[in-house]
């Protein structure tokens, strides 16, 4: 058994636990219920008679909600019509003494037999289809199809200079070749190839259904009507860029797919106060790869939250001292969780009741039953949706990088990691050299190149653990953990190398750039001080004669 599957039969030998703990506690409440029922009928006088049915009604919700959850699905059934019925003598302030008493039996029946679980829903995160791949730690390997040798070739050089091993091929039949000795991590397309009959689209399409899981897939074309996104959209393209194509973009967003595919697992934050359901939720997301916290009071939340920084918020409706609508409106004062989607778990199947709970905060319903797939599937494209725009919104549009407020906060977070672990870190600041002079001789379009072409090289030689942002203009900054200044000086040195080497194409001539940077290594001293010490030893680079690296001593 590998550990995978290990991992899913632990899952599924926690979820029987937790539906036996649940059908214990039906032999408990069951009979409890029935009382309660029992008692309604000898009541004294009508506002004992309201009283005990207001009980009743908040007790068949929950056991609504959560009995079809745990696999009782007709217990949960017939919870959720004796709720109705509740509800009805609720409205209409009186009780039917006919229907009382069928009520009351329907309930003792419930009480002494009520059924046993229907094998819980069974999980199946694997075949889900949202399974993660193991990243490689090679480079990622990129076979681009275009007919064009030019476009092809610089499309080529520019993936491996930073740091992709590509390779171009001209014709399908090339490609076929190539893609029967190995498969590519990603797959870009060209749409017209000369004069095949064959569409780009259409190869890549036969391609992807032969494959047992598709390809990554980015299209270039000159023709970007409706009819060419839709068939791109189709295949599962996940991108589309118009020619001349903007490698640097290019290069982005195969970033983008393979930090989709590797990325962190998702953090969900649930609040119930219902702990078998909260318990059951947890299980199931996290046996599809998401990392799970639970609340059970939900006065614990705003500590929750702003240590486990969630993604998703799932939220129960109905609890004690405060509803889940009242919570999210409190998560909605603080503009630090806007990002964080809200989802409502509830029993609540009336329409009206779901709509104005969403108008005051939230973003989604699901209804209690919730079947595991579904919860994973709800749960996971919102996470997906947040991560990519929090991803968006904290990065420099230019480069992708951290802004400057993140980067510096990073150099906090990092230094402070540094002094408990007692493990070195590093930070760099780096320097484009006489960059006036590339934007006044070749233009500022072809200057915002350049430092797109710096941020891609940077993310391409840096560790997934360091974090980079822009400074300003031409400045850029990174926070190396677990790095000394020697090693630090070492890698920086390298790229410093790899970058004067990159030629850029100008208006009318090939032109290079190089780069000056200072080091600093956290030994105690403030983030403040760390930082000062870097750009100080930047400033002695510059003024050494540029393009060369220094450690601060
Ligand atoms: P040094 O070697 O001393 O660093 O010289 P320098 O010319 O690189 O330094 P300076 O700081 O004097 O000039 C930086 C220039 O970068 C000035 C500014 O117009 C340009 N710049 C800043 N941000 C951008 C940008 O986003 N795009 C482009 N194209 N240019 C930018
Ligand atoms: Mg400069
Ligand atoms: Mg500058």
């Amino acid at each position: 058994m590998d550990k995978r599957q290990q991992q899913l039969a632990d899952l599924q030998q926690h979820l029987q636990l937790l539906g036996e703990q649940f059908a214990q506690r039906l032999r408990e409440e069951l009979p409890q219920l029935a009382d309660k029922a029992a008692q309604l009928q000898l009541a004294a006088d009508p506002s004992e008679q309201l009283q005990h049915l207001g009980e009743l009604r908040e007790q068949l919700h929950k056991l609504a909600g959560s009995a079809g959850t745990f696999g009782f699905a007709e217990l949960g059934q017939r919870a959720r019509e004796l709720e109705l019925q509740t509800q009805q003598w609720l409205s209409s302030l009186q009780l039917q003494q006919q229907g009382l008493q069928a009520f009351v039996q329907e309930l003792q029946q419930l009480a002494s037999s009520h059924e046993q679980p229907a094998t819980a829903n069974p999980v199946a995160p694997t075949s889900s289809g949202l399974s993660k791949a193991p990243r490689s730690e090679s480079a990622y390997r990129i076979y681009i199809l275009e007919d064009q040798a030019k476009v092809g070739e610089t499309i080529r050089l520019t993936l491996n200079t930073f740091g992709y091993q590509a390779r171009h091929f001209l014709t399908t039949a090339e490609l076929d070749t190539a893609l029967a000795e190995q498969l590519p991590d990603a797959l870009i397309v060209d749409v017209n190839l000369g004069n095949s009959q064959q569409t780009g689209l259409d190869y890549a399409e036969a391609l992807q259904k032969r494959l047992e899981e598709p390809l990554p897939l980015l299209v270039i074309t000159t023709q970007n009507d409706f009819h060419t996104q839709l068939q791109a959209a189709r295949i599962g393209a996940m991108g589309f860029f118009s020619k001349p194509v903007d490698v640097a973009k290019l290069e982005s967003r195969l970033e983008r797919c393979f930090a989709q595919q590797n990325g962190e697992p998702y953090r969900v934050l649930i609040v119930d106060d219902d702990r078998d359901l909260s318990s059951r939720y947890s299980l199931v997301l996290r046996g599809a790869d998401m990392l799970v916290e639970v609340v059970n009071d939900p006065q614990q939340l705003f500590e929750a939250m702003g240590r486990f920084n969630p993604e998703v918020l799932l939220l129960d409706v109905n609890m004690p001292d405060c509803s889940g609508p009242e919570l999210a409106q409190m998560v909605r004062f603080n503009d630090d969780w806007l990002r964080v989607p809200i989802i409502y778990l509830s029993a609540e199947t009336d329409i009206a009741r779901q709509m104005s709970a969403l108008i005051k905060a939230g973003d989604d319903f699901v209804t209690k039953p919730i079947s595991d797939n579904s919860l994973i599937a709800t749960v996971f494209a919102r996470a997906q949706r947040a991560r990519l725009l929090s991803t968006a919104l904290a990065r420099d549009s230019l480069t992708g990088l951290l802004k400057h407020a993140d980067i510096k906060e990073q150099v906090v977070i990092e230094q402070e990691r540094a002094q408990r672990n007692g493990k070195p870190a590093s930070v760099v600041m780096l320097d484009i050299d006489h960059f006036k002079q590339v934007n006044d001789s070749h233009g500022h379009a072809i200057g915002d190149n350049v430092i797109r072409a710096l941020a891609n090289l940077l993310r391409q030689r840096l560790r997934r653990i360091d974090s980079l942002g822009r400074y300003g203009g031409e400045e850029f900054m990174a926070v190396l953990p677990d790095c000394s200044g020697e090693q630090a000086l070492r890698i920086i040195d390298e790229i410093r190398q790899q970058f004067s080497a990159i030629r850029f194409a100008g208006e009318h001539s090939e032109f290079s750039v190089s780069l000056s940077a200072g080091i600093a290594c956290a030994q105690g001293q403030s983030p403040d001080a760390l930082m000062e010490q870097a750009d100080r030893a930047l400033y002695l680079a510059k003024h050494s004669g540029r393009n060369q690296v220094r450690l601060a001593s």
